[in-house]
């Protein structure tokens, strides 16, 4: 495969330095072969490490290439869906469960980069930026519901107070979250990779697992080698392909873009954003943004159903930039990318067994930086066999998209616009 390289985005031209990974030439054999190099791979190899696993990772591209390399950077807690959708739809003591966990993998991030001295400009503090009263109304509520499982870092925001957290006249409050906050994503996905080698793992780049040749010796083929292992994690999210056709069927990659501003310098950053938090706002398409550390505003937002590329991502997201801060109209744009996440029709991530030894967790559809790191600790017990978390998403009920394959990205654009007209309206 011809060497991929990262798209050109600010979190590439400011990664921290890697060394090179070689390509799988040989066949090898481990208890655990991952397949993906993002936060889902990386954070089951290193809990598995950590347990005394050998895990061998094989990446299609480099770590960090997909999602994980190139998101926002928020970290949000809970899910797609919230605990009282999940509430509805499931059982209470599963739900209880899921409602603990909820708030985990953003103390999980915390753990990693403490444990292994990853630098990747974390800082604390996230803010939900309400648009309409309607929305300010479902914040309350989710305090509510959030400090019911136990998460009391939460603070509800009125329309003073949060003029004085972020210069956007368009909200009328909001809820800070302080267990939330933000990262370089992709150097935090870099750090994760250098912990799993310090541990004895091992990670080839360009090295797509091609086909699974499943059975009770399960086997992993790449191009040029291949890895037999007692169990398999299937960690590649939206660009994982066909590899498991069963996954696919019920999955939807999708796009969404972000820019990164030339540096803003100190006191128009702090103008911006006084403490540093990041923010996403209240709508179905939602827009987030939040500073670097070098005082970039790094803003995204949008989605593309589908996964296409749109040929001028500065067009989408600009417009939306300077809505939200029309006193940027000067400021110039440097870089533009778009990344893959991966939608389900419940918004809740898929996670389950194939047959007994090939696991998978993906879509967590659009939040995924926490629930991601949660994942691969789930993962990792049920490998060590403790199954009742990993069971509790498991026991989640998912369905094809309507339209099968063809029409789910027409059918689910549909959906988008219905519910961004609805956001247009304040309904
Ligand atoms: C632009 C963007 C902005 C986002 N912003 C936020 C945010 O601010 N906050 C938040 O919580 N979430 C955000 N998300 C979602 C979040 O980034 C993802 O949910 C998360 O990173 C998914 O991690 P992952 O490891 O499951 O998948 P990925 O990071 O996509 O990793 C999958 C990896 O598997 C590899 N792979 C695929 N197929 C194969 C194969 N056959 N063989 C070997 N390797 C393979 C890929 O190359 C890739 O490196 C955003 C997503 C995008 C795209």
């Amino acid at each position: 495969m011809a060497n991929t390289p990262y798209p050109e985005s600010y979190y590439a031209a400011s990664a921290n330095g890697a060394p090179p990974r070689p390509a799988l030439q040989d066949d090898v054999e481990t208890d655990v072969c991952v397949i993906g190099a993002g936060y889902t791979g990386l954070s089951s190899a290193l809990f598995l490490l950590e347990n005394g696993f050998r895990v061998t990772v094989l990446e299609a591209a480099k770590v960090g290439f997909g999602a994980s390399g190139r998101n926002g950077g928020q970290i949000v807690n809970s899910y797609s869906r919230d605990i009282d959708v999940i509430e509805r739809s499931v059982g209470p003591k599963q739900a209880q469960l899921l409602g603990q966990m909820a708030f985990e993998g953003g103390r999980i991030i915390r753990e990693r980069v403490a444990k292994y001295n990853i630098q990747c400009d974390l800082k604390d503090g996230g803010v939900f930026a309400a648009i309409t009263a309607k929305q300010m109304g479902h914040l309350e509520s989710q305090k509510r519901l959030w400090e019911r499982f136990g998460h009391t870092q939460l603070e509800l925001l009125d329309q003073r107070r949060i003029r004085e957290v972020v210069a956007c006249d368009q909200y009328v409050g909001g809820m800070l979250d302080m267990s939330g906050g933000h990262i370089h994503p992709l150097n935090l996905v870099l750090g994760e990779a250098a912990a799993v080698e310090s541990l004895g793992g091992t990670i080839y780049e360009q090295s797509p697992a091609v086909r699974i040749e499943r059975g009770a010796n399960p086997v992993v083929h790449t191009p040029q080698g291949k890895v037999r292992a007692k169990f398999i994690i299937v960690a590649g999210n939206a660009y994982i392909g066909n590899l498991v056709p069963e996954l696919a069927a019920k999955s939807m990659p999708c796009g969404t873009q972000v820019v990164a501003t030339e540096p803003l310098g100190e006191e128009l950053a702090k103008r911006l954003l006084p403490q540093d938090y990041c923010v996403e706002d209240c709508n179905y398409l939602l827009d987030y943004y939040r500073l670097s550390a070098d005082k970039r505003l790094i803003f995204g937002g949008g989605v593309v159903y589908g996964a296409r590329d749109p040929a001028n991502i500065e067009a989408i997201i600009r417009p939306k930039m300077l809505k939200a801060f029309p006193q940027l109209k000067d400021v110039k744009i440097d870089y533009a990318w778009t990344g893959n996440f991966l939608l389900t029709l419940s918004r809740l991530p898929q996670v389950g067994r194939l047959g007994d030894n090939i696991y998978y967790s993906q879509g967590c559809s659009g939040h995924g930086v926490t629930y991601t790191h949660l994942a691969g600790k789930v993962l990792a017990e049920a490998l060590r066999g403790q199954a009742e978390r990993f069971d509790a998403f498991a026991d989640l009920p998912h369905y094809p998209f309507p339209g099968g394959q063809l029409l789910r990205t027409p059918f689910a654009a549909l959906g988008a616009w219905y519910y961004g007209l609805r956001d247009k309206f304040g309904y």
